[in-house]
């Protein structure tokens, strides 16, 4: 049985194809992963070996077992570990997709004699996927975003319908909601007298028998967002969108700027913390403590205005203050040397491209492949309730075979890949994704009014924060996608020779 431990783990032991299958080597497989498991902290939850012919043999039913067993929710697997890459798939994709299973799963797959993510290709490869989907979540979110941006524009409130109105459709327009209407009335007069604090506000809906959805009382930060939503004056506003909408306004225009004039606290709904001022605060550490500099100005002769970075504390004998122009130009300077190449850029595209299709097609033919499987089966079930009918099985033999052949549709659902991956145009989203990385610097200036895409940028160029010391910045941990361009500088040929892998 398997502890509530998340830390189990599986062991796959088969001998290659070159090794007799004498036993030894199995044992020595054996014992060489239980003790790599203990030192990796797992607890192992189960022993699978191949043994016998089925080693041999295209069909590993050990190994098929194996597989289901560390997918199975139940069983809380997390790790699956091999003596050798070789014991474990037969060539590179069929790596790929068993580890493509394995991973959906959230089981790692380890192996004891080879640290499976440090080969250079593997590295590569992990690097390219991971930068990948990150720019691809980004494409998409930029869709997505630029379709509520349109629906905002026409007016329409695209986020969830705040209280006072609902919706009769998803996605629809907003419609009044009679059960509220009234109170977020109420709530916009009497807090335009003047008298009424948030507290009070609530108090008194409360008297009028005012409960939320969910039953709860009126409170003062409830109070506080209905006074402050221009919404129920009929204005959408949003993503930097600010338009009259076609719902209809609850209170009028006049009573809610009443409500919301100079003289109160809190006019605007706080601002972003990010200053577009100091666009590396935050992200700069002293390179001799490690300390975050912070950011401001000060008024020099004639009142002109200086920026500075400087230490918070001033415990450390680098602490002196840097310019603000000093810092941003040798950051713009660190840009364009971390700025891949065209060339890069060619070989890494067609790398990716390469391997993507690959991918695509491997899976394709592998789900094909299973489903296939699974249509045999089903097959198979219709003959077993016909065998019953026709007397030929008896109610104990029907249930034993049904329960068989359940279980192999489940192991064989289980082998399904994730297909959504192909879902998304390779050369569109290459091209997206260099399109910001290939002028990193120009992009980095366009985004100067927009503080927020920045910080996006910079955290898809930076994994860490940077150090600066002595008029320059330290070397900086790059994302993939930059950080592989630093190993192509060093070694070309890592790119070209991944592109030369094969399937065997
Ligand atoms: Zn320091």
């Amino acid at each position: 049985m398997s502890t509530m431990s998340n830390n189990n783990a599986v062991i796959y032991c088969r001998v290659s194809s070159l090794e007799q299958v004498d036993g030894t080597s199995l044992e020595m497989q054996e014992r060489m992963c239980k003790e790599y498991a203990g030192r990796e902290g797992y607890t192992v939850a189960q022993v699978f070996i191949e043994k016998g012919e089925s080693a041999k043999t295209a069909h590993r039913t050990e190994f098929t077992k194996a597989i289901t067993y560390s997918t199975t929710k139940k069983n809380l697997i997390s790790a699956f570990i091999v003596y050798k890459l070789d014991r474990f798939a037969r060539n590179q994709l069929d790596h790929t997709t068993i580890q493509g299973v394995l991973r959906k799963h959230k089981v790692r797959l380890l192996s004891v004699t080879e640290p499976i993510d440090d080969t250079p290709t593997g590295r590569l490869m992990e690097g390219v996927l991971s930068a990948f989907s990150e720019f691809d979540n980004n494409v998409r979110t930029e869709r997505s975003s630029n379709g509520m941006k349109e629906r905002l524009k026409q007016g329409v409130w695209v986020w969830q319908a705040p209280i006072g109105y609902k919706r009769l459709e998803k996605a629809g327009n907003l419609v009044i909601d009679e059960n509220y209407s009234h109170y977020i009335q109420i709530a916009f007069e009497e807090f335009s007298k003047g008298t009424h604090t948030y507290r009070s506000l609530a108090t008194l809906l409360d008297k009028k028998g005012f409960k939320t959805k969910q039953g709860k009382g009126a409170i003062p930060q409830l109070m506080e967002k209905i006074i402050k939503n221009p919404l129920y004056c009929g204005v959408v506003r949003g993503m930097g969108i600010e338009t009259d909408g076609v719902h209809t306004p609850l209170i009028s225009k006049e009573l809610f700027r009443k409500c919301n004039s100079t003289g109160r606290k809190h006019l605007y709904p706080s601002k972003s913390s990010i200053n577009p001022s100091f666009p590396l605060r935050g992200h700069v550490v002293c390179g001799y403590c490690g300390q975050k500099l912070t950011a401001s100005f000060s008024t020099g002769r004639g009142g002109k205005k200086y920026g500075h970075y400087q230490h918070q504390k001033h415990n450390c004998p680098h602490a002196k203050s840097v310019r603000k122009q000093e810092m941003e130009e040798a950051f713009l300077k660190l840009l364009d040397e971390v700025n891949p190449t065209l060339q890069y850029e060619n070989a890494f595209k067609a790398v990716v491209k390469n391997e993507w299709e690959k991918r695509t097609e491997h899976t394709e033919k592998h789900n094909n492949k299973v489903q296939k499987d699974i249509s045999s089966l089903e097959l198979q079930k219709e003959n077993i309730y016909k065998l019953v009918e026709n007397g030929t099985y008896s109610q104990e033999q029907f249930s034993q075979r049904m329960e068989s052949i359940e279980q192999q549709i489940f192991e064989k659902q289980n082998c399904l890949l994730d297909v959504n991956q192909n879902v998304v145009n390779i050369d569109q989203a290459l091209e997206h994704c260099f399109s910001l990385v290939r002028n990193t610097k120009d992009t980095w200036l366009k985004y100067e009014n927009e503080p927020e895409k920045r910080l996006r940028f910079h955290g898809s160029i930076f994994e860490e924060k940077l150090s600066f010391l002595d008029g320059g910045f330290g070397t900086a941990k790059l994302s993939p996608i930059y950080s592989i361009y630093q190993q192509y500088l060093y070694d070309s040929s890592q790119l070209v020779s991944l592109q030369q892998v094969e399937p065997i």
